[in-house]
């Protein structure tokens, strides 16, 4: 379905409204994209959640949506735990935790980027991540624009 994007931001923008630690910011006059908006959502929310639970209780959360010639790019910072590069070629595998988080009281399966991976892909999308231990972690979506 071809979605104002400008809406579907805003929408999640309204969300999160009552996060103080989440900081959203949206260029304007983003194109129409093919979006299913509940998958897309789901998306947001687990890396938005993982950006929350993977970092020290007031560590600030930066969402910032723009885009190019061919794609909206969805950018999700956090500087919190961050993940060992061993690790980093695997935390889209299903059931797959860091020893940290696996050893943390802090629930999960391994299933949450898993999801987010085959929701971007199903869109046609990509997603990179970048991440630094103890400095934070940054996942980027790329969106065709059709
Ligand atoms: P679930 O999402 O199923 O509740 P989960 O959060 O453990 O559980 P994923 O979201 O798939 O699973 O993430 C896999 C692993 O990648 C996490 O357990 C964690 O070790 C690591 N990880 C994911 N996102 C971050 C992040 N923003 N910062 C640090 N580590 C992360
Ligand atoms: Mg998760």
């Amino acid at each position: 379905e071809q979605i104002d994007a400008n809406s579907f931001f805003a929408y999640i923008q309204d969300v999160y409204k009552n996060y103080p630690n989440i900081h959203i910011s949206i260029q304007n006059d983003l194109p129409f994209v093919k979006m299913d908006t509940k998958y897309m959502e789901r998306a947001m929310f687990n890396l938005i959640d993982n950006a929350l639970k993977y970092s020290d209780a007031h560590s600030p959360v930066e969402i910032l949506v723009k885009n190019t010639e061919q794609s909206i790019v969805i950018v999700i910072r956090d500087f919190g735990w961050g993940i060992p590069e061993k690790d980093l070629p695997y935390i889209f595998d299903r059931f797959y935790r860091v020893d940290k988080a696996r050893n943390s009281h802090k629930p999960g399966n391994g299933l949450g980027l898993t999801i987010v991976k085959e929701i971007v892909h199903a869109h046609g999308g990509k997603i990179d991540v970048v991440s630094k231990l103890g400095e934070g972690t940054t996942f980027t979506i790329y969106l065709p624009i059709c």
